[in-house]
């Protein structure tokens, strides 16, 4: 092999290595969503819709109380779905509601 094609050869597989570790190789899977059939979602009451919510069992829920407003929802303000300390690795629904519910500061 010339001192040339050497080089050439080592330059494109060295570009062809760095365009494989630049690129997602192993795409994350999304978390999945909890279930509200699921035991913590049903001892804590949790609904995805908080329109949703067992007005009998849940006498002092106000539909103003959403997962996006209380203290552990985990996403971001524009996310539709987000952790929560109460269910894991599993996402709850940002219009949900369960009764951990806490008012997010501020
Ligand atoms: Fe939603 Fe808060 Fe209950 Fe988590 S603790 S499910 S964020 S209401």
């Amino acid at each position: 092999m010339k001192d040339t094609t050497r080089r050439i050869f080592i330059n494109r597989t060295l570009a062809g290595a760095c365009a494989v570790l630049a690129s997602p190789v192993i795409a994350q899977a999304a978390p999945s969503h909890v279930d509200e059939a699921d035991e913590t979602a049903l001892a804590l009451g949790y609904k995805h819709d908080t329109n949703k919510v067992d007005k009998q069992r849940f006498a002092n829920h106000s539909t103003a109380q959403r997962c996006a407003n209380c203290s552990f929802f985990q996403g971001s303000a524009t996310d539709e779905w987000g952790g929560c300390a109460m269910f894991g690795r599993k996402h709850i629904a940002a219009a949900g509601w369960c009764s951990a519910w806490a008012k997010k500061p501020g």
